[in-house]
């Protein structure tokens, strides 16, 4: 994936590779996760990940009129 050119689905234009960075532990940047399933809140963590699937987000962003596209690969 991240050496195969994309193309903004909106202009054509070349899109940029990088990631959506989450503010998710004590203000730490991070990437933006995709879990599988429906969040579970729980009472001392926020939402449970525990035996989910979660996958790293890359989103990439057009050059030319900055539309985002997220892909979760493994
Ligand atoms: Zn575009």
């Amino acid at each position: 994936m991240a050496d195969r050119t994309l193309e903004c689905l909106r202009c054509g234009g070349p899109m940029e590779q990088g990631f959506v960075a989450d503010k998710a532990h004590y203000s730490v940047p991070e990437t933006q996760n995709w879990v599988e399933g429906v969040p579970e809140r729980t009472f001392w963590s926020g939402i449970k990940l525990k035996g989910k699937e979660v996958l790293r987000v890359m989103t990439y962003r057009c050059e030319k009129c900055g539309y985002l596209e997220s892909y979760a690969n493994k």
